[in-house]
């Protein structure tokens, strides 16, 4: 079942997401929860969604980026974010530890938008390696090592657990419309992009 989708301006997306236990996890009312999320997430599309997206203020995360969706991008576009489909997974209870690959490997910068901001979107500065340790769909410990996009989806999605969006962390300068992107800036160079972040 597809679910409404809070938007910015929903306190429940500035709130602290609270943990679940391994019983809550496999209770029936999750399991369905799990798959109204995988169908809202589906439906929009996108290629993750945080509990308190819908309006639950729950430590729980659905993720899936598929291969059709990295098909549809521009040639060079998923080899520049480091983007490889990732199958349907849930993390619960996350904790994020970030990776550093090489020294120059800081920061990532790429747009990046999100479910909650419909038709917008921003430069998003994020680590370009991660780390998260949780619980599974079926209450069990689980590592994961991710880099490139599949990384910046694990951030962005731990972060709705906490409350905050990408607008805190994006270059604001970078900010901008969807149609705007899509005219203008889709296909700009680093350093057209670096000029419009830095003025
Ligand atoms: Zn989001």
């Amino acid at each position: 079942m597809v679910l409404p989708i809070c938007e910015a301006g929903e306190i429940v997306l500035r709130c602290p997401s609270r943990e679940l236990t391994p019983a809550e996890i496999i209770s029936p009312e999750m399991q369905a929860l799990i798959a109204n999320m995988f169908d809202t997430m589906r439906a929009a599309p996108g290629v993750g969604l945080a509990a308190p997206q819908i309006g639950m203020p729950l430590q729980l995360a659905v993720i899936e980026d598929r291969q059709e969706y990295i098909d549809k991008a521009p040639p060079g576009h998923a080899a520049a974010r480091e983007r490889l489909a990732v199958p349907a997974h849930v993390i619960v209870n996350p904790r994020l530890i970030l990776e550093r690959l090489t020294p120059e490997d800081a920061a990532v910068e790429f747009f990046e938008g999100c479910l909650s901001l419909p038709g917008f979107t921003a430069v998003v500065p994020r680590a370009r390696a991660v780390r998260v340790d949780c619980l599974n769909e079926r209450g069990e410990p689980v590592t994961i090592h991710a880099r490139g996009w599949y990384a910046r989806i694990l951030q962005h999605e731990i972060d709705h657990l906490g409350g905050t969006l990408y607008i805190d962390r994006m270059h604001s300068r970078s900010f901008m419309n969807r149609g705007n992107f899509e005219r203008c800036w889709k296909n700009a160079t680093a350093e057209e992009l670096r000029k419009l972040i830095d003025g």
